[in-house]
């Protein structure tokens, strides 16, 4: 019996989340998501969702199109590890050649949910593809494809960043900005995030580490080291990206071969390397064997289909809203200016307590209850910073905690002296008042 089920051979890549301009610069297309999620035999079902993001022309789409292949084979194809199928036979599925969706920012779904069977309880899952892309070339498009990596991030159980050639610094960076961003729009405590594959295409450097995912992991492992001696920005993208994801992993995927590049190029099997559908044997099967299927969890729930149509328009919503900071090249400044005004806020909210208490009112109060007063505005201040969502390194977190903690204490004696005038005023008017009388 077939495990793995397409629910219609036909499909296409729909997409779902635009970028679009004014207020609403995320835009969901709620009706195309419907269309996917809430058919009866899907809505009810826990989702897997595996997403794929890059910049365009990194051959997502492409290997998107041999996922489909092996969801849609028969079980004992998949067993046999025989799904690849005909030699002759053109890839199809998400565009993979040209076509209008190609320069669209955004993300694309499948159209057609694939049901798949646990192993470890028989339960039937629908499995989702998506096609997350961008660019990385200006100021405007890091910000913007920040927010669709993060929301495709935020989305799915696991996120596979499709890079060409290596693992790159900015690669790293760019990776670090956009789980900082998915972080802040989601609630909870805990790894925000589930599996993250860096899936490194056109490995060249096979005799240093081999391809697939023994080689993977050793330059995962050389690549996320952190060293002692390494500048503190790179020791903190590294730290970030372990502690964003339950599971990161890497994949070595070798050159499809040279017919990639010719005009009459279809996808088909016999038009690539060997290594290269030995590469495909080896990735496809460890995301989709019903044996690895990870469902999407959200704060350690499962996710139905129907849920996340919501999540979906949660996200984007968060996204749209202004109470999210706005996304910069360089992601240092937007920490910054973000702790800054948590701070600032912070500080503020410390002040008017204080003011109130020992400013405005015309009386002074005794050292222990101003001492009070000061303990209590403290800790409602830092209460306050510590409950805003911050962009920033937990050490970068901590230091302005610290100097927000300075700048309190550095307040009590200017309120104290404060006070102490409203003492002395009173003490002078109280001795002025006694000598008239006894003047008078
Ligand atoms: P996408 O924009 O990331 O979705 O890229 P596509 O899947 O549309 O692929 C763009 C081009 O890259 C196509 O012409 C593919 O033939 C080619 N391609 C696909 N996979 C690979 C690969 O692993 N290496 C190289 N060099 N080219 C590839
Ligand atoms: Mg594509």
């Amino acid at each position: 019996m077939s495990s793995a089920s397409a629910m219609g051979s036909a499909g296409r890549g729909v997409q779902v989340v635009t970028l679009g301009s004014g207020s609403e610069r995320y835009q969901v297309d709620v009706e195309a998501l419907r269309d996917i999620l809430l058919r009866d035999d899907v809505r009810d079902r826990s989702v897997v969702v595996v997403s794929v993001a890059g910049a365009y022309r990194g051959g997502k789409s492409f290997i998107l199109d041999f996922f489909l292949r092996y969801l849609n084979a028969p079980r004992s194809s998949q067993l046999a590890g025989d799904w690849l199928g005909k030699e002759d036979q053109p890839l199809e599925g998400f565009h993979w050649r040209g076509g209008c969706e190609r320069d669209t920012t955004g993300i694309h779904l499948w159209s057609e949910p694939i049901l798949a069977t646990l192993e470890r309880t028989g339960e039937k899952v629908a499995v989702l593809l998506m096609d997350t892309q961008g660019t990385f070339d200006t100021e405007t498009t890091i910000a913007e494809n920040s927010t669709i990596f993060a929301l495709s991030t935020l989305i799915s159980s696991v996120q596979i960043y499709n890079l060409s050639g290596n693992i790159k610094e900015d690669d790293l960076q760019h990776l670090q900005l956009f789980t900082e961003y998915g972080r802040l729009a989601c609630d909870g405590d805990g790894k925000a995030f589930q599996t993250l594959m860096f899936l490194v295409r056109d490995w060249m450097s096979d005799y240093e580490h081999a391809h697939g995912f023994a080689g993977g992991k050793e330059l995962l492992d050389r690549r996320l080291e952190s060293r002692s001696n390494q500048k503190p920005q790179l020791r903190e993208v590294r730290e970030h990206i372990r502690s964003c994801f339950d599971e990161v992993k890497c994949f070595l995927m070798p050159h499809p071969g040279l017919d990639v590049g010719r005009k009459t190029f279809n996808g088909c099997v016999r038009d690539v390397t060997e290594k290269f559908r030995l590469a495909l044997l080896e990735l496809v099967p460890s995301l989709f064997d019903p044996s690895k299927l990870s469902p999407k969890l959200i704060n350690g729930g499962r996710v139905r289909a129907k849920d996340l149509l919501d999540y979906f328009q949660r996200y984007v919503d968060i996204f749209n809203s202004d109470g999210m900071p706005e996304a910069v090249t360089i992601f240092k400044a937007t920490a910054d200016a973000c702790l800054n005004a948590a701070v600032r806020e912070a500080r503020e909210l410390y002040e008017s307590r204080m003011e109130e208490r020992c400013v405005r009112a015309d009386v002074s109060v005794t050292r222990r209850a101003l001492h009070d007063c000061h303990q209590q505005a403290r800790a409602a201040a830092l209460d306050l910073y510590s409950g805003k969502k911050k962009l920033g390194a937990p050490e970068d977190i901590d230091e302005h905690l610290n100097k927000l903690i300075k700048e309190l204490e550095a307040c009590l004696p200017l309120y104290t002296w404060t006070n102490d005038a409203k003492v002395r005023d009173t003490l002078a008017n109280a001795k002025k008042a006694y000598e008239d009388t006894i003047g008078g």
